[in-house]
């Protein structure tokens, strides 16, 4: 029993009255759910003019309030600290994986680096290389450079792209052609980044 709380409440269903403490009503069946029990002590002390405590009495739509709230402001501070993570060169995610002071031919590559570079590596192997398109976010069939290239296993400069390139074949026809091309960054190379070149599936 709740310290100054009701002993009888009104049943939701059909308005007779029923105990606090009974799990459904005795005249029609009808549960008495924990927020109906809230919601007769809360307009009870506020009928009696007592202090409303929050934890007890508190509407469950305040408590949806509450949390969509507490939700809301935590997952924009997320958003706010990856927006700072990404803006500060020097934050402490990036000094993590890697020291600032690491020149930049020595850091990791990117699925992006792999994509730029598997496409100079395509057009070499085109009839036609200034009509190649590899598609763009504008046109709507954007090739997403972490899920056309792939960093292969055991190998930790090493990257497999997979995609496709529209381009002019010998006949002056635009045509797409699906490729896979393997190319490796070479650290102490000159030549950064080195492949065979492409293996062309549609020719
Ligand atoms: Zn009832």
């Amino acid at each position: 029993m709740i310290p100054g709380g009701p002993t009888l409440i009104p049943c939701e269903a059909c308005g007779q009255q029923v105990s606090f403490q009974a799990p459904a009503c005795p005249h029609c069946g009808h549960p008495v759910t924990p927020w109906w029990r809230g919601r007769q002590v809360f307009l009870w002390r506020q009928h009696h003019g007592l202090p409303i405590s929050t934890s007890r009495a508190m509407p469950a739509w305040q408590i949806v309030l509450l949390v969509t709230g507490c939700v809301g402001a935590f997952s924009g501070l997320m958003v706010l600290m990856a927006s700072l993570d990404k803006s500060s060169s020097g934050s402490s995610r990036s000094q993590e994986r890697e020291e600032p002071t690491v020149p930049s031919h020595l850091k990791p590559r990117t699925a992006i680096d792999a994509w730029v570079m598997a496409q100079t590596f395509v057009k070499r192997g085109l009839k036609a290389p200034s009509t190649a398109d590899f598609g763009s976010v504008f046109s709507g069939d954007h090739q997403k450079p972490d899920e056309v290239c792939k960093r292969n296993a055991g190998s930790d400069e090493t990257w497999t792209c997979s995609g496709w390139v529209d381009a002019q074949n010998a006949f002056g026809a635009q045509v797409r052609n699906h490729f896979v091309i393997t190319l490796t960054y070479q650290r102490d190379s000159a030549e950064t980044w080195r492949s065979d070149g492409p293996i062309f599936a549609d020719q």
